[in-house]
């Protein structure tokens, strides 16, 4: 069905940061099939590690015990400090599945809350919870009646969350770095902030690290810049580097209102996906790579603000760790269709923001070679 507006070119293969289409052109890639190629294309690892368990198994069903399941739970949670974990196949079902287990949680608890209070701008899916959850319009026409029980409040406005608070306030449900709302930080002070309310009203913090997770923002999870743990988290797209698999994270006390029969996911947690994102974690280990996005990060916005004095209609500079936005005063597409046929593929974020989404194994010379495009392009465009 016609869904995606799709760019006019069709990608063929890819190495590391580079992909060649279908006439041999070769890009530049800062788009990381929307920041889920977190290791670039056909690193040497990843494509062994499939190739071995292709051959072996790839699916068995949950009705048996799998060790690589076992093993990637046991790293996610020590990782997170969140002691138990569901898997399923996508950002959107992970976010389900939170939904379901937060309300739950307070049905078990005899206690009426059930409701979900999200950001503004926020993107959480597109199954009818979730695209209820997002806080925007665009997503949700026509396809009501859609499901009750949650509401938006501006970001980073705690007196706006405080208010919305009330007797049947389940959780608070948020993107640590909104990434398709238009690279939009939640500030490290108002998390703190949100955390502590969270627990003096003895309700439930969800955080969607959806995009920001596995390392996307400089850490293993961006949370933990603002020094909190949530209670519930969801991770999919950079988990498997580029293998679908989802997940959902919880606290053991939160984790224990999920008995059998309650959820469950044919495909989620499959051996063939769980050795994709074992590999994508002992890889960010053992290539260091959370250090070389922080480093390749600030190379990134710093070239960024460059530009930015010299194209006016650049405004603003934002982002962590390889999530960065340039913030336009114009429409962000035109630009985007010049740095394509420069040969540099790069994402908006809402019609007026540059995302920039590369491998986080991307190279200086790469980020380099990236901001000559850009600069081309914008010279092209602004001038
Ligand atoms: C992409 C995204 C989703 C949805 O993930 P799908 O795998 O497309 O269902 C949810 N939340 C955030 C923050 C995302 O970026």
């Amino acid at each position: 069905m016609n869904t995606y507006t799709r760019y006019p070119v069709q990608l063929i293969r890819g190495k590391g940061c580079r992909v060649w289409d279908d006439t041999g052109k070769e890009y530049l890639d800062f788009i990381s099939g929307i920041a889920v190629n977190t290791l670039g294309y056909a690193h040497p690892a990843l494509s062994k590690a499939l190739c071995e368990q292709a051959k072996t198994m790839l699916h068995c069903s949950n009705l048996f015990h799998i060790p690589a399941q076992q093993q990637l739970a046991a790293r996610l949670a020590a990782l997170s400090g969140l002691g138990k974990v569901f898997f399923c196949n996508s950002g959107a079902e992970a976010n389900e599945a939170a939904i379901k287990l937060a309300r739950k949680y307070f049905y078990d608890k005899h206690s009426s809350k059930r409701n979900i209070i999200t950001a503004t701008k926020s993107f959480h899916g597109r199954t009818l919870n979730t695209l209820t959850a997002t806080g925007q319009d665009k997503v949700k026409v026509g396809f009501d009646p859609l499901p009750p029980g949650f509401l938006h409040v501006p970001l980073n406005d705690i007196a706006a969350l405080e208010a919305a608070i009330n007797e049947q306030t389940a959780a608070v449900l948020l993107e640590p770095l909104q990434g398709e709302g238009g690279v939009n930080i939640a500030h490290a002070d108002y998390l703190k902030q949100v955390r502590a309310l969270c627990d003096r009203h003895g309700i439930l913090l969800l955080l969607d690290e959806v995009q920001t997770g596995v390392g996307r923002c400089g850490s293993m999870f961006a949370y933990e810049q603002a020094e909190i743990r949530p209670d519930i988290l969801t991770l999919a797209k950079g988990l498997g580097g580029g293998i679908p698999i989802g997940a959902m994270l919880a606290n053991d006390k939160v984790a224990a209102s999920f008995g059998p029969g309650t959820h469950g996911s044919t495909f989620g947690g499959n051996p063939l996906s769980c050795t994709a994102a074992l590999t994508v974690l002992d890889v960010i280990e053992n290539e260091n790579l959370l250090e070389n996005c922080r480093l390749r990060s600030i190379q990134l916005m710093q070239g960024l603000e460059k530009l930015r004095l010299e194209y006016p209609a650049i405004c603003e500079v934002r982002g962590a760790g390889l999530l960065v936005g340039a913030a336009l005063n114009t429409q962000a597409a035109d630009i985007i269709t010049a740095c394509r046929e420069l040969g540099l593929l790069i994402l908006p974020a809402g019609p007026q923001v540059l995302r920039f989404l590369p491998p986080l194994n991307v190279s200086a010379s790469e980020v380099n070679e990236a901001l000559d495009k850009l600069s081309a392009a914008c010279k092209g465009v602004f001038t």
